[in-house]
């Protein structure tokens, strides 16, 4: 099974993509875990995301395209994943489209976890996340066992740069001129379903169940 996680940065859909992937016994395949894992790494392609991320721009499609296509070509990728954070271009969904037509396959669902602005920037201002392991908590929703400590690694928790309330706005914006159009690509293709991401993270995991079930 091939799922794509839609929804603008904050909506939960990187904590519902960790839920269906172990569910499921898919791969969760992040975008933004192997940018930040580059940076933390010093790697070039680290250095290079890291200009956009922090002004909460996108990287450049030809960069996130390479990655993403050499990520889903690895074994672990062969029956299916779960891809958190990517498309976020029509442009990147095209490739997607292209790469999967060439093997004769299809993503099977694009699973949209909506959420108003409003309910996003309250969230994203409590969110907190472990540089070290990727894992992610909110002080309110989601707290670590200790707080500010990771409960996987015991690392200390941090406001990630890309979370602050002004690259906030600026993800936003961009999530709206940039990733929105993708509902509509999904819509045509058939295979967009929409849950209400305002609700509690488990009921939101239960109404994504009863889709791919
Ligand atoms: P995320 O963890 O998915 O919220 O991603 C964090 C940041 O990584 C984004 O704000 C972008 O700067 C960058 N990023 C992640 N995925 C993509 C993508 N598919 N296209 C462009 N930039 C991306």
């Amino acid at each position: 099974m091939k799922i794509i996680m839609l929804g603008a940065p904050g909506a939960g859909k990187g904590t519902q993509a960790k839920m269906i992937a172990k569910e499921y016994g898919l791969p969760h395949v992040s975008t933004g875990d192997i940018f930040r894992a580059n940076i933390k790494n010093g790697t070039q392609l680290g250095m290079e995301a890291k200009k956009y991320m922090d002004q909460g721009l996108l990287v450049p499609d030809e960069l996130t395209v390479r990655i993403l296509l050499d990520r889903v070509s690895q074994a672990d990728c062969a029956n299916g994943y779960v891809l958190d954070g990517f498309p976020r271009t029509i442009p990147q969904a095209e490739v997607l489209e292209e790469a999967l037509n060439k093997l004769g396959d299809r993503i099977d669902y694009a699973i949209d976890v909506d959420v108003p602005d409003e309910n996003i920037i309250k969230r994203m201002s409590g969110r907190r996340a472990c540089l070290t392991c990727g894992a992610t908590y909110h002080i309110e929703h989601i707290p670590p066992k200790k707080e500010g400590i990771c409960d996987v690694c015991g690392s200390k928790l941090v406001l990630r740069d890309d979370d602050k309330a002004e690259t906030v706005k600026n993800r936003l914006e961009v999530y709206h001129k940039q990733t929105q159009p993708l509902i509509d690509f999904y819509t045509r293709k058939g295979v967009l379903r929409t849950v209400d991401g305002t609700l509690p993270m488990d009921e939101v995991f239960q109404a994504i169940r009863k889709i791919l079930d």
